[in-house]
């Protein structure tokens, strides 16, 4: 082989499939052929032009493979989870390298590495040449120092490996709402609690059946998409709630009548709206917790009474990103878990269609979708 096709997007909105030349593999780095790569809301946040990033890009971060080559000095080189590392392993790659572990950040918030301005993040870095292709949409990537990688757990099946990333943000997501303390204090997350879930993309789904194998008891998904609501009780979901055709009042009257007329222990807001965070404040109890995970980027402001926030005594918990260890729990989860979570997968498209891909994703019928370069 001579060179390496990649989808590379040079502007918000322009994708081209480039020939990138083979790249020379350094000794403390490993090439990797990139079996499947999911595509991320993120991903569709950067082709519709929302985030800053230094164009052109190859982008994606969930990517899954094979070590094509393996420089010697590379087991050395990076934090490796299931190694040593061998050429022909099958490997997951946390998309954000090391922390600095010099940083103010870094110094103060040890426990805290994703707010580290000093790492990379594959899937997000400039391309200029052979030796930057360092994003899961090619063919081929390679994997640098300060890099964390899972070996692939031998009891994981290899169709639900490209989930471990979106299930590292759900797994965090419904661990941020344990309270630290004895589980009969009845407060935070629990056996037998009920969540509501806001939002059920491929990331609330994942959330529902984290819940469900996590002993919820209860779990109210809420979404615009009947495909998606449809999933969400394949995955554990209790009941479902269409937000088109029901409103808030109707929608909290839900909630209280399968709530001992409290409100939800815990409401998880996924769906990346500003009014579904407002919402969030009337669906939860007094004393409950209250999860965001949705607005990973900005998507506005919305009114809300902060009174409600200080009257409930609510715990309202921002969750961005997770510490790279967050792939153990999640890869343990999509090992163990007996939910049918493959079929949150429901596209798998060749290189050249990515753009299509991008384009599916959130309309009705397509929930995760995966590319196969
Ligand atoms: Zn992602
Ligand atoms: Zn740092």
């Amino acid at each position: 082989m001579s060179s390496v096709r990649a989808a590379v997007m040079t502007a918000p909105g322009k994708i081209e499939i480039r020939e990138v030349a083979w790249p020379t593999v350094p000794d403390d780095c490993f090439l990797m052929k990139v079996d499947e790569l999911g595509l991320c809301g993120s991903d569709k946040h950067m082709y519709l032009g929302h985030m800053q990033v230094p164009f052109p890009v190859v982008f994606g971060h969930e990517a899954v493979g094979h070590i094509a080559k393996l420089g010697s000095k590379a087991n050395d080189s990076m934090n490796i989870i299931g190694g040593p590392l061998q050429e022909g392993d099958a490997v997951i790659i946390v998309p954000s390298s090391d922390a600095c572990h010099h940083c103010t950040m870094c110094l103060h918030a040890p426990d805290r590495p994703y707010l580290c301005p000093n790492r990379e993040v594959h899937g997000f870095l400039n391309l200029s040449g052979p030796e930057d292709l360092r994003g899961g949409s090619a063919e081929y990537m390679i994997i640098r120092p300060r890099s964390w990688v899972f070996k692939a757990p031998a009891d994981l099946p290899a169709e639900r490996r490209v989930l471990a990333e979106p299930a590292a943000v759900a797994t965090r997501a419904v661990e941020k709402a344990l309270m630290p303390g004895l589980p009969t204090s009845g407060s935070g997350l629990g056996i037998g609690k009920s969540v509501v879930v806001q939002g059920v993309g491929p990331i609330g789904l994942l959330i529902v059946a984290v819940l469900r194998y996590a002993g919820a008891g209860q779990i109210i998904a809420t979404d615009s998409v009947n495909s998606r609501l449809e999933m969400a009780s394949k995955l554990g979901a209790t009941e479902l709630l269409n937000i088109t055709s029901s409103n808030v009042a109707q929608r909290m009257e839900r909630v209280r009548a399968l709530t001992e007329g409290l409100g939800a222990d815990v409401v998880i807001e996924a769906a990346g709206v500003p009014a579904a965070f407002a919402e969030s404040l009337q669906l939860v109890r007094r004393g409950g917790i209250v999860i965001e995970i949705g607005h990973y980027t900005d998507s506005g402001a919305v009114e809300i009474h902060p009174w409600t926030i200080c009257n409930k005594d609510l715990d309202v918990r921002g969750v961005w990103a997770y510490p790279q260890m967050q792939f153990e729990p999640a890869l343990r989860f999509l090992a163990g878990c007996t939910l049918p979570l493959e079929s949150i997968i429901s596209h798998r498209i060749p290189l050249d269609d990515v753009a299509h891909g991008l384009d599916l994703m959130g309309t009705e019928g397509v929930l995760k979708v995966v590319v196969t370069p």
